[in-house]
């Protein structure tokens, strides 16, 4: 890495747009050609073998890297000033391939329980197949996280901006705590997009996005994303990252973290765990996603302008019981918003309608321009009502604790016209 890198000499919405493209040296193309291709022709045996060695970085076979998906990789790292980043098939394949260079089997690593409920699922019943423990604490008091160190603890692991109650975690504290434990916070942006947050100026070693959302922006494409932040010291503690730090067998004694430096944790992210596990990004995904960030800040702003009319608007409605979004001024995470999420609270957030559970149902199905689905992050409003739908299997009990309960219901507001998304509200608000 050269000392000067791109984040510091442009602005975030000249890096959205150009970080990591240049014109086709073959075409002179423009806009990033989708290269649809498997794999790559060799120059001769030589550099064949130069590139498998890792001795030169080049293009062997899509499953490791491929040109289109780079420029995406380099543009992601940009806008989070991290120092690599690696595109993985889903939000959920980056969360898999952070942990699987983190843990051997027995160690333990300490969540947020006020998380996406994919990622609990991911963390408590999939992740234990591979012996991974996982320590849910509650995040609203930072030292909940101290409390759950072990000697096994490999690392931490919470979201900025948490779907879908509008948890904002007080990332500095609790990267002091993970860092007094030489251990990494790994930090997942999704909700707020680097644009709303950047997580690794306030310690956060690692991030991973779902892109599907956000980043993406246009509900077409499914993409997950993990960016290395490069200050974090693997080797502080001998033994305790031996995937990072130790000689690995399958590239000839390669130590990463002593050969790659800054880069080390994606460079292995990608040698080791995308190329054993294999969930790649395709091209025609990451080509979409590329498109998507180059009007992140445009959308994000709207998108934050929207939610926050539209949340003022439920606020003072008779059929609303209860409004949780941090950007409003008495919510109990408006403090934390206004110090990580300056330029808004993002699009995401829950109100209870009165009357419940069936209320619940007949808002979600009287809706007609939000559409009733299990996604955020879309150009387009989304409702849902989780009791009804995500939550349906868990007993009542569980349900609540997950911010479920009968009353929930979860808007991804849009795009769209504010006074059309209130109207449309209003009319099935009616109807309950
Ligand atoms: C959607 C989501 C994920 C999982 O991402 P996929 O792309 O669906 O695998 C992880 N974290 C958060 C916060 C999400 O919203």
């Amino acid at each position: 890495m050269s000392a000067e890198t791109p984040s510091d000499r442009y602005g975030f919405d000249t890096l959205a747009i150009h970080a990591g493209a240049a014109p086709d040296p073959t075409t002179g193309a423009r806009s990033t050609p989708i290269y649809q291709t498997t794999s790559y022709v060799f120059e001769n045996v030589d550099q064949a073998a130069s590139l498998f060695n890792l001795q030169s970085f080049g293009n062997i076979y899509t499953r490791l890297t491929n040109p289109t998906t780079a420029v995406l990789e380099e543009r992601v790292a940009a806008l989070e000033g991290g120092t690599a980043a690696l595109a993985t098939a889903s939000g959920h394949a980056a969360q898999l391939i952070a942990f699987h260079l983190l843990l051997s089997p027995g160690d333990e690593f300490i969540a947020s329980n006020k998380l996406y409920g994919g990622s609990m699922t991911q963390f408590a019943h999939s992740f234990s197949k591979f012996g991974w423990i996982v320590r849910f604490v509650d995040p609203d008091d930072p030292e909940n996280f101290r409390r759950a160190l072990s000697p096994k603890t490999k690392a931490i692991f919470i979201e900025s901006l948490a779907n879908p109650g509008g948890v904002v975690s007080d990332i500095a504290a609790i990267a002091a705590i993970a860092h007094a434990a030489d251990v990494p916070l790994i930090v997942d942006n999704t909700l707020a997009s680097p644009y709303l947050c950047r997580p690794f100026d306030h310690g956060a070693d690692l991030i991973v996005h779902s892109m599907t959302k956000f980043l993406g922006g246009h509900g077409n494409s499914v993409g997950g994303i993990l960016v290395e932040g490069g200050r974090f010291d693997w080797a502080k503690v001998a033994g305790k990252y031996p995937t990072i730090c130790e000689p690995t067998a399958s590239y000839h004694g390669l130590r990463f973290y002593e050969t790659f430096g800054t880069m080390a944790f994606a460079v292995a992210a990608r040698a080791i765990s995308l190329r054993d596990l294999g969930p790649a990004l395709s091209p025609m995904n990451a080509f979409l996603i590329l498109t998507g960030i180059e009007t992140l800040s445009l959308r994000m702003d709207r998108h934050c302008a929207n939610a926050l009319t539209v949340a003022r608007h439920l606020l003072s409605h008779d059929k609303v019981a209860w409004v949780n979004y941090a950007g409003l001024p008495d919510d109990r995470y408006h403090q934390l918003a206004a110090r990580y999420l300056p330029r808004g609270a993002g699009a995401v957030f829950t109100f209870g309608v009165k009357g419940g559970f069936d209320a619940g149902v007949k808002l979600v199905e009287g809706v007609e321009l939000f559409s009733h689905l299990a996604n955020i992050g879309d150009t387009r409003s989304l409702i849902i009502h989780p009791a009804s739908t995500t939550h349906r299997q868990l007993p009542p009990e569980r349900r609540e604790a997950a911010g479920a309960g009968p009353d929930v219901v979860r808007l991804s507001v849009g795009l769209e016209s504010a006074p059309d998304l209130i109207a449309d509200l209003d009319q099935a608000l009616a109807g309950t």
